[in-house]
């Protein structure tokens, strides 16, 4: 009897979800060109491909060929796949000085500036050793530059990356309270988490802060924030004064967005656009881990920059009623910068991107697992479109959704943390396809040779079966009414 009634449920399904359209055509994808797409992207010969650099622009170039080879068209500025946009980068000047108790302190040695921020002054170093950001109201601290004792804080210890992230939450932790009771500065002391940071921090802070139109174009204004050794603690014991010279320089960098697409067969439906989405940067070259400096940024992001070229290859093979737009974003390793830009600089009217499919790190972790970003309230803006991503797995990948990482008490906050972002908040409906993090993200050892190709393989068949359906269903999906993010 069961077994009657699920033949007679399956043929009523069949029939009344007759296809209007082709099956996906998933043959054109390969392990074997995602593996040698990915050898080359990721090789020591892009340094790491560091948005900003000669490296960055390099990469682009290079993949605007592959794209070419797929058989994409140029959907960029001008007739090219490129659309330039400039970055602001805020940094520390070389000029700038510290003296405590009249002795110079040297800069990103002995001392560390945590905050791109312009600040000449002389004021007393209150020296307040062990404290909470509660007990500092009673202390009388307007005027003064506080030096405090940080002492092993145990938020977040799961997050990865936690040492490199340490000094950050040590300064959310106190630095409102402060600058709200008048203070002039900060000075940490490291404790031990902080000693070991301390080499992984100072590229980041070198570097500086990065910006694009509508986003930090200008230096912030703030009180500074430093970091001294805890072995250098007598230095601001005993309460000296502290006379510093800090000054910032803003520059503006190009950095490249790589836009291609192929073109849809419907006569109507071509002018709508299935956006594609991925990263070409990385983090160039910082400072050592296992002898090895260069961050490859095989899986953050080459595996979706090689998992769309494959896509396109099926695409150009057999088309779709809708047309894809391939959009790989430079940038977005300093702050999602290529894709703000894109998202308020579309070159196809905003209005046709029916939706966007961006990856982030795929080629990863256990084969059967995978996680949908924007597949659950709140980050959820679709309900047509989540389906097609979850119809899309039922058909063939089978991946069970690790669905923590979409929560937004996750604290990783992963969903924030790619490209689709910008378009979600100018109105677009997006998904986040990704394998998540792993214990060498951000480091050097995010190499081709750690990839899991069958894991980028079945992501790249999901990606791609689930655009196949937004690209060829007569209704686009639709955003879903009052949807809001909850930062
Ligand atoms: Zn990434």
């Amino acid at each position: 009897m069961k077994k009657i009634f699920l033949n007679f449920a399956l043929v009523f399904l069949i029939v009344s979800n007759a296809q209007t359209y082709k099956k996906p055509l998933v043959s054109p994808i390969t392990e074997k060109d995602l593996k040698t797409d990915m050898y080359q992207m990721a090789a020591d010969q892009f340094w790491g491909r560091e948005a900003g650099t000669l490296d960055e622009l390099k990469v682009s170039m290079w993949f605007a060929d592959k794209m070419k080879a797929t058989g994409m068209k140029p959907a960029g500025d001008n007739g090219t796949f490129f659309q330039f946009f400039d970055m602001y980068r805020h940094q520390i000047s070389p000029q700038s000085s510290v003296k405590i108790g009249g002795k110079n302190i040297q800069l990103w040695k002995d001392i560390l500036v945590q905050d791109v921020t312009d600040n000449q002054f002389t004021a007393p170093i209150l020296y307040l050793g062990k404290v909470e950001p509660q007990e500092l109201a009673s202390k009388n601290i307007s005027g003064k530059v506080v030096a405090i004792r940080v002492s092993d804080l145990n938020i977040a210890k799961e997050m990865t990356l936690f040492e490199r992230r340490y000094p950050g939450f040590i300064r959310t932790k106190y630095y409102k309270e402060i600058e709200k009771l008048g203070a002039k500065g900060i000075i940490f002391i490291t404790d031990a988490i902080s000693d070991k940071s301390w080499v992984e921090v100072v590229p980041q802070m070198t570097r500086g802060i990065y910006g694009v139109e509508g986003v930090r174009e200008k230096v912030e204004v703030g009180i500074p924030v430093f970091w001294i050794k805890q072995d250098n603690e007598n230095w601001v014991k005993n309460n000296p004064e502290i006379s510093l010279n800090i000054q910032t320089e803003t520059y503006k960098y190009p950095s490249v967005n790589i836009i291609g697409k192929i073109e849809g067969t419907d006569p109507k439906l071509k002018n709508e656009y299935v956006l594609l989405s991925g990263h070409q940067d990385h983090d160039g070259i910082r400072h050592p881990v296992n002898n090895d400096t260069i961050y490859n940024g095989a899986d953050d992001n080459a595996s979706t920059c090689v998992a769309l070229l494959a896509i396109a290859r099926s695409y150009h093979q057999q088309p779709a009623k809708r047309s894809i737009l391939f959009v790989i974003h430079g940038a977005e390793e300093r702050g999602l910068l290529g894709s703000r830009w894109h998202a308020s600089h579309p070159l196809v009217p905003k209005e046709n991107i029916v939706a966007v499919l961006n990856g982030d790190m795929i080629g990863r972790n256990d084969n059967n697992e995978a996680a949908l970003l924007g597949g659950e309230a709140p980050h959820k803006n679709s309900e047509e479109l989540v389906k097609m991503a979850f119809d899309a797995n039922n058909e063939s990948t089978q991946f069970k959704f690790l669905k923590a990482w979409d929560l937004p008490e996750h604290p990783e906050y992963f969903y924030f943390r790619s490209d689709h972002v910008p378009y979600v908040r100018v109105g677009i409906p997006a998904l986040f396809f990704t394998s998540v993090l792993h214990s060498q993200y951000h480091t050097p050892q995010d190499e081709s040779e750690n990839i899991n190709f069958k894991k980028l393989y079945k992501m790249t068949e999901w990606i791609y079966r689930t655009s196949w359906k937004v690209a060829n269903e007569n209704e686009r999906p639709k955003l879903i009414q009052n949807f809001k993010l909850e930062r």
